[in-house]
């Protein structure tokens, strides 16, 4: 069996430099008043202002040429920024998906004027992406995908609907798989391609689902024959498959796996500080070690992707293993402090508790599910 071997990064003097300007910002920014500290706010914080002002400072698209709008900084440095906004609980939903996966998928895949339309506009915190991947009867198997786009002249026309679309009614667009060409039963992943649906097209219905919290989060997406101009194919038509899979290796392994419920964890400490509880330190530095380990692990994969490596099973891993360690944080702290978790309880811990508990069950859902994922450790681990 091949062993696992991941590389280890050590920051620079640079980096730590850095962290520190981030962590600084966000800090006076929760001072201003900008943003109110929340658990999973790469799903769920929505700000128009704060993504426009991170955009200005060019913390968006920033290991992207500087000719669409990047920094050309390295995974690294955005690995640093990503974990700073996620352990500070910032509102950075709008943007995240864009960041994150449309925006590498234009660069890897897209045309010059793609490129050129898109990338600064995301760059800037302006432009909002969505993922049209699931369907009411596609989830898991995602070669199944029923909404289908039928050539007409200068375009498609794109019938079907897509399910649990997260931010879809914040987004401008969404990046939707769709059957091109009828089923192969000899090669189910061939006929599916990606378009770019302006989500303001005619024809375009979106209908919000309530999260557990009751707040609107993600969304059924209608389309009844929208037409999708020739030039927003993304990459090859019938390349969908392979596209879409790359794009998930984005998804699968960041601090977002890791430290959507930081914020509680990181109260709770503080509370055991504050009373001098030994055994509540003693067991929150257990969660601390797991967290460090997974931590490492993930930047190790932040790295692989720097050089262009494969990472697909060991994203997949990485994300298994984090979305458990995520879960685990409230039921730790329900055993270990008494409270009543409430959405508008008085104290912070109150409130972590609550949203915790609430967005738990999605983590080993949401980015392809904990069954799932084990399958693609375990194809990847036999075929090694
Ligand atoms: C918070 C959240 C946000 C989401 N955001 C988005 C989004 O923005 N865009 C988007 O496209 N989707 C999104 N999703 C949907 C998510 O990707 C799917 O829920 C997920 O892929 C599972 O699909 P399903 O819900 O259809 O479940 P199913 O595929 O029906 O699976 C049901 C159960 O059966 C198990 N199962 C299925 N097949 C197998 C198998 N072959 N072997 C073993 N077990 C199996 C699964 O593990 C699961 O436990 C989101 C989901 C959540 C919870």
């Amino acid at each position: 069996m091949k062993s696992l071997v991941l590389p280890t990064v050590k920051f620079t003097e640079e980096q730590n430099e850095f962290r520190k300007e981030v962590r600084q910002f966000l800090k006076d920014e929760e001072a201003k008043g900008s943003f109110e500290r929340t658990c999973d706010t790469w799903l769920n914080g929505y700000s128009e202002e704060f993504s426009k002002k991170i955009g200005a400072k060019g913390l968006i698209g920033m290991t992207w040429p500087k000719e669409y709008g990047g920094q050309e900084r390295s995974m690294i440095e955005r690995y640093i920024v990503t974990e700073e906004f996620l352990a500070a609980g910032a509102p950075v939903a709008l943007h995240w998906i864009a960041d994150r996966q449309s925006g590498p998928l234009f660069l890897r895949y897209g045309t010059e004027e793609q490129k050129q339309y898109f990338l600064p506009k995301i760059a800037k915190g302006e432009c909002y992406f969505s993922i049209g991947l699931s369907e009411p009867n596609s989830g898991s198997d995602l070669a199944s995908v029923s909404t289908r786009a039928e050539k007409t002249e200068g375009g498609w026309i794109l019938n079907g609907s897509k399910t649990w679309t997260s931010g879809a009614h914040h987004s401008n667009y969404m990046i939707t798989l769709c059957r091109t060409s009828p089923q192969d039963p000899n090669n189910r992943h061939a006929g599916l391609s990606q378009l770019v649906v302006d989500l303001s097209a005619p024809g375009v219905t979106i209908q919000p689902i309530q999260y557990l919290t009751g707040a609107p989060h993600f969304n059924e997406v209608f389309f009844e024959s929208v037409f999708i101009p020739d030039d927003r194919v993304v990459g090859e038509i019938g390349n969908g498959w392979k596209q879409g899979m790359a794009e998930l290796a984005f998804e699968r392994s960041g601090p977002e796996r890791i430290l959507s419920t930081f914020p509680l964890l990181d109260e709770m400490i503080e509370i055991f500080k504050e009373n001098k509880d030994e055994n509540g330190l003693k067991e929150a530095t257990k969660l601390l070690a797991r967290m460090w380990s997974l931590r490492s692990m993930s930047i190790g994969v932040a790295k692989m992707l720097e050089e262009g490596e494969e990472v697909g099973i060991i994203a997949a891993l990485v994300k298994n293993m984090g979305t458990e360690f995520e879960q685990s944080v409230p039921e730790i702290a329900r055993l270990l402090i008494s409270c009543q978790p409430r959405l508008d309880g008085e104290s912070r811990f109150e409130r972590f508790m609550a949203q915790s508990i609430l967005h738990a069950p999605g983590f080993t859902l949401r980015g392809g599910t904990t069954e799932i994922l084990n399958g693609i450790v375990a194809k990847g681990v036999v075929n090694s």
